[in-house]
């Protein structure tokens, strides 16, 4: 963990949180190191939702702590509303559990895992992609995003915007924003439920979903599907559709994870690159 972000964590929320040196939170998995892309790897994104041999799992007792704190970040969602809940930032999050008894306070423990996830070096998970929001404490401006109506989603004023306006002009009502921005809260939210569903398996759930801190869509890149497709826009199914091939022939199919990507990420020919 980075010490000066620690302290700047700690001093932020206030409370003295006892991380013991060196204790257990990933069961010890086989050293990855960058640059190694040999055939395991490549097979390793290609069969993302499988368990593989090289993979790092959190310790019996996080994986309680783990659904302990989904829950919890649920009752802030339910709370601030799914659309707010994409930009809020962690000392928002820390508020809206003191204010609302709906909600509940997060204790130490939920604190120091919430941290432990957020500064855990995630090479060691096989995920290689760059950490673009690097600080827990990092918030949204407002004033930066702008609410996409009916669809739950912000985006950055800006190249994202207008990324999406042109994409919009081109293809009509066929396309739908599916995922826009997406502050560190939100984006450990979503890890935190991948990694329930793989069973503290956080390789598996990083070859699906950036750890918070490394997803894109904390900067500027955000995924579109085809009308209709429901949660197949976000699997391979949407590569074959008519909406995506007018992307690709049109120029906006610039992929953050294209196939046999070295970010250790499965291809997602959904999210669209902007920045
Ligand atoms: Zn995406």
């Amino acid at each position: 963990m980075n010490d000066l972000s620690r302290r700047h964590f700690l001093s932020v929320v206030g409370r003295s949180l006892a991380v013991a040196a060196g204790s257990a939170f990933l069961r010890e998995p086989l050293a990855l190191t960058k640059g190694k892309f040999d055939s395991a790897y490549f097979d390793k994104i290609r069969r993302f939702h499988e368990d593989h041999d090289t993979d790092a799992y959190l310790q019996d007792p996080e994986v309680k702590l783990l659904k302990r704190v989904a829950a919890h970040l649920r009752r802030v969602q339910n709370t601030v509303g799914y659309g707010n809940f994409g930009i809020v930032g962690f000392q928002q999050m820390v508020r809206v559990g003191r204010r609302y008894s709906r909600v509940d306070r997060f204790d130490n423990r939920e604190l120091e895992f919430l941290e432990r996830v957020f500064y855990e070096d995630a090479g060691r998970l096989g995920f290689f992609g760059a950490k673009v929001r690097p600080s827990l404490n990092d918030e949204i401006p407002r004033k930066a995003v702008v609410k996409i109506p009916r669809t739950g989603q912000f985006l950055y004023k800006g190249g994202s915007l207008e990324t999406y306006e042109q994409i919009k002009a081109a293809l009509g009502d066929d396309v739908v924003l599916t995922s826009g921005v997406r502050g560190v809260v939100k984006q450990m939210y979503l890890f935190l439920n991948k990694a329930v569903r793989t069973e503290g398996n956080l390789s598996r759930a990083s070859r699906s979903l950036a750890p918070p801190g490394y997803s894109f869509h904390g900067v500027g890149d955000f995924d579109v599907g085809k009308r209709g497709l429901g949660r197949a826009n976000f699997t391979t199914r949407f590569a074959k559709t008519d909406v995506y091939k007018r992307l690709v022939d049109l120029g906006f199919a610039t992929l953050r994870y294209p196939e046999g990507n070295l970010q250790g990420v499965r291809y997602e020919p959904w999210h669209i690159k902007v920045v």
